[in-house]
């Protein structure tokens, strides 16, 4: 670097540093960036590149910020998920010698913001670390802003990834112990934020024991331990906000990979990735942030636990049960701010008098929610009551301390109240009396000049001083008044009398602003030691914000309490879609029942396209998920089991984004479903098959079907379009048909959205077709097609089902079972073959039943033909037919 400056040197040896931040360098009023950071930065801020000389030959591109706008800038790059550091100058420029000192002292990156701005109220927001260990990956993850802190472990890569979907987790730590594939996988499927963490070689495991009382497994403590490492290597400041870990053991939640969670629109919609159209956007009537936060954590996890669950149960329905004590709680519930992340920005340091302000004002609700919650029957209700911790003690204080209006900045004082601090009083009143004394001055220099305009003022560079227009200087005494300034219509002067006053005054304001601070910031060291019971007061009221929620929802929607039983039961009433159901203006949502148990628990759905199949399916698992939320359920009735997981496979828009094709995706859902469900799972599986050719995809679906029957006997649910598959109900007994109804009217199809049961018998997709509006000569010509078609299959095809469905039977035999347990990848490449051998023996009955007819038929050019020679071509063959007979 020789030929470099001195600065531009200094610049680089941070930067090396830094290598995957953007480097925010202080220069002056500026952040300046050189080099790449400038010409990326350039284009990502859309500032002007510039460049400067840095004593090489060529010069060095350069852009930059005013540093007092900057925070939109960063938020802008971390949104985008690249991180900051920000490199201050470290030692006053007057007194430096040489260049002047920098440090970096705070690196701002996608899961440690802490500014308001770059935070979504409702949501949290996680930074993550992963350690692997033995084959098991163990996740940590962290919200800086709350000051929660979780760690599990799972033992799949793929269930890693769903956990990380699962959650806001907008960065992960890493080490060399994951593969670079997987970190691959972690930074563009998932669209995460990658850092790299070596923990050093000796590291003050002791120093972070607070954080690991719950955790005992050794490799949990290392996923955590690094985590927070990295944490107080970027952050330099106060953890005290963060709580002792909680371990998340998944086998105590329902499970739930990153597809369903997607395919089921939980809390954002597959299309548009907002809220709106979720279920968590009709399940969301929170009025606090924390709630909101909460309502989303309970959907990441549905829970296991009866007893659980019916205590939820019982205080929604408590709750629903007195509308006006319910109404009285909900507007307590808003006044009460954010108290998680008041807390965190406590411990944070960053902290400022309106915010102290926010937390007494919302302590103060905390003595009426008590009492509200006293009117309510129900004990559980009643018992959250008790445990309301009002935190007297610091309101006390606070109430004491803190003035009525403080405002949002510690500069210009206004922040304790008067009476609290004996010496500040004295500053205040040296200050108030001066400016008495001053207005007194001005009173008696007016009458003693008679100049009724004279007037004292004051200003930053000058001070105190008299003003006296031009016009009435030959009013005032000689030797008097020493000038000070002089303006286009004035004159300003000082006398010793006002000076000394103005020294007593500004030095009382200094002193008194100085004493401010220093009284603000010990209220804030106080405050500190009530953040645990400051999180728990949070929690509580999160958990009522919630149940709340649960109850104005139910009334508003007209949801029932599901009873939740032993047996091998799932049976529904009346069960609606809530997401469908609230988005359908006219109210015309068609309800449907649902009954399966250990005799019947696959069905088979069969129906037109759009008839509601899939909406049919969504209902179920969305019934099953707000039931072990803890909500009351769309139904007339629901008696449900404890499901354990839910696997999905819903045709999704977004398979064509993810660049794996259609296809391949579905298969690999459905390995997924295959390799991890129990027989308290629940399997919703749509159209599978659908993705490949007719033949191939009808196996494949048959040889699923089979599968889930034989081996899992998880309540199943599965739709296909393939006529062909309902016949399976013959051999496996377990499997039920039941079909979409559609009913025709003037030759126009009209959907009925009624679950009912048996198979399905026609195809309306040529209504479906004219319902969408494709021109009249397609649709005219489409029903000829079809007409051809069907008249051909109707005497050939019939046996060839049966004969398709035989062969296919003789080659499943050959299928080694516990291969096809083992890796559901080598079940399809079997089916494969298997195929090749039903597809041989199928043509091979056709070939035998060739005939001049079948020629001809082949020879025939369909798309074309007008219908009118369609319609005799087909006359002519048939009479053929009759001939050959
Ligand atoms: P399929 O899976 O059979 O193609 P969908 O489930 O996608 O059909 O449903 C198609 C449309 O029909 C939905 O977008 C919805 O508007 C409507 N629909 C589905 N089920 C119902 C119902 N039970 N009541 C009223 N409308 C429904």
């Amino acid at each position: 670097m020789p030929s470099y400056t001195p600065m531009i040197q200094q610049y680089l040896k941070i930067k090396a540093r830094y290598n995957d931040c953007f480097l925010f360098f202080r220069l002056g009023d500026f952040y300046e960036m050189f080099f790449d950071d400038a010409t990326k930065a350039a284009q990502e801020l859309e500032i002007t590149l510039t460049s400067r000389d840095g004593g090489a030959e060529e010069r060095i591109p350069m852009c930059g910020i005013p540093y007092h706008a900057s925070t939109n800038y960063i938020k802008t790059l971390v949104e985008r998920g690249y991180k900051v550091a920000i490199c201050e100058q470290v030692e006053d420029p007057k007194t430096a010698k040489g260049v002047v000192k920098r440090d970096v002292v705070q690196v701002i990156t996608p899961g440690t913001v802490m500014e308001g701005a770059m935070l979504l109220e409702n949501e949290n927001n996680y930074l993550a670390s992963v350690d692997k260990a033995e084959g098991d990956y163990m996740l940590s993850f962290i919200d800086l802003s709350t000051g929660e802190l979780y760690v599990l472990s799972v033992n799949h890569f793929d269930r890693l990834k769903s956990e990380i979907y699962n959650r806001p987790i907008k960065e992960v730590v890493v080490s060399d112990q994951l593969t670079d594939k997987e970190r691959m996988t972690l930074s563009d499927e998932l669209q995460l934020t990658i850092s790299h963490h070596q923990l050093p070689e000796t590291i003050d495991r002791a120093s972070y024991g607070d954080l690991l009382v719950n955790i005992s497994h050794q490799s949990l403590r290392q996923a955590i331990i690094r985590l927070i490492h990295y944490i107080s290597t970027t952050q330099q400041r106060s953890l005290d906000h963060v709580q002792p870990a909680e371990e998340i053991v998944l086998s105590g939640y329902l499970g739930l990979d990153m597809h369903s969670k997607r395919n089921l629109e939980l809390t954002e919609t597959m299309m548009k990735k907002g809220k709106q159209g979720s279920l968590l956007w009709v399940l969301d009537q929170t009025v606090t942030a924390m709630g909101g936060r909460y309502l989303k954590k309970w959907l990441e996890r549905p829970l296991l636990d009866r007893q659980a669950l019916s205590e939820r149960y019982a205080m929604v329905e408590g709750l629903l049960d007195q509308f006006i004590e319910r109404e009285s709680l909900r507007d307590d519930l808003k006044s009460i701010y954010d108290l998680e992340r008041l807390s965190g920005r406590v411990a944070f340091g960053n902290i400022n008098p309106r915010d102290l302000q926010q937390l007494t004002l919302s302590l103060s609700r905390v003595p009426t929610v008590k009492e509200t919650l006293k009117t309510f029957h129900s004990p559980y209700l009643q018992a959250i009551g008790e445990a309301l911790d009002p935190l007297s003690d610091l309101r006390g204080l606070l109430e004491q301390s803190l003035a009525d209006e403080p405002p949002m900045t510690l500069k210009e004082g206004g922040i304790i109240k008067d009476g609290f601090h004996a010496q500040l009083d004295d500053y205040r009143d040296a200050s108030r009396n001066g400016k008495q004394w001053i207005n007194a001055l001005e009173q008696k220099e007016r009458e003693e000049t008679k100049i009724k305009s004279l007037k004292i003022g004051y200003n930053r560079v000058f001070g105190y001083y008299i003003e006296v227009t031009k016009a009435n200087l030959h009013l005032l005494p000689e030797g008097k008044y020493e000038r000070k300034q002089t303006l286009t219509n004035a004159e300003r002067y000082i006398t010793p009398e006002l000076k000394e006053k103005e020294n007593l005054i500004l030095q009382a304001e200094e002193k008194s602003l100085e004493l401010e601070l220093q009284l603000f910031n010990e209220l804030r060291e106080q405050v500190k030691a009530y953040i645990p019971r400051l999180q728990q007061l949070a929690e509580k009221v999160s958990t009522l914000d919630v149940l709340q929620s649960f109850a104005v929802v139910s009334e508003q929607e007209g949801y029932v309490k599901p009873t939740l039983i032993k047996e091998d039961i799932l049976e529904i009433v009346g069960g609606r879609h809530p997401v469908v159901e609230k988005v359908m203006t006219d109210g015309m949502y068609v309800p449907n029942d649902i009954k399966l148990n250990s005799e019947t628990n696959m069905l088979l759905i069969t129906g037109p396209n759009m008839s509601g199949k899939s909406t049919y399916m969504r209902q179920i698992a969305l019934t099953v998920i707000m039931a072990q939320i803890g909500c009351f359920v769309p139904a007339e009735s629901a008696t449900l089991p404890i499901f354990d997981q839910i696997f999905t496979r819903i045709g999704a828009a977004d398979d064509l984004v993810s660049g794996q094709s259609t296809f391949m995706v579905e298969m690999l859902e459905s390995k997924h479903a295959l390799e991890f469900a129990t027989n308290n799972s629940l399997i919703l599986l749509d159209e599978i098959g659908r993705g490949t050719s007719t033949y191939d995809g009808m196996a494949l679906a048959q040889a699923i079907i089979e599968y889930v029957h034989d081996h899992i006997g998880a309540k199943t649910l599965f739709s296909t379009h393939y006529h062909e598959l309902t016949s399976l109900s013959e051999t496996l007994t377990q499997l039920e048909n039941v079909h979409v109804s559609a009913e025709e009217h003037d030759g126009e199809v009209v959907f009925l959205h009624k679950i009912k049961p048996g198979p399905a018998d026609e195809s309306y997709g040529i209504h479906v077709a004219k319902l969408a509006g494709l021109p009249g000569t397609l649709i005219n010509r489409a029903n000829v097609i079809l007409q051809l078609l069907e008249s051909n299959e109707s005497e050939q095809t019939t046996n060839n089902v049966k004969e398709k469905t035989a062969a296919f039977e003789l080659a499943s035999q050959k299928v080694d079972e516990e291969d096809v347990k083992n890796n559901a990848e080598m079940t399809i490449l079997q089916t494969d073959d298997q195929l090749s051998f039903f597809a041989e023996t199928t043509s091979t009955s056709k070939n035998k039943k060739g005939s001049r007819v079948e020629k001809k038929l082949k020879q025939l050019d369909l798309m074309s033909m007008t219908p009118i020679d369609a319609m005799n071509a087909l006359f002519d063959l048939k009479k053929e037919l009759q001939k050959e007979e």
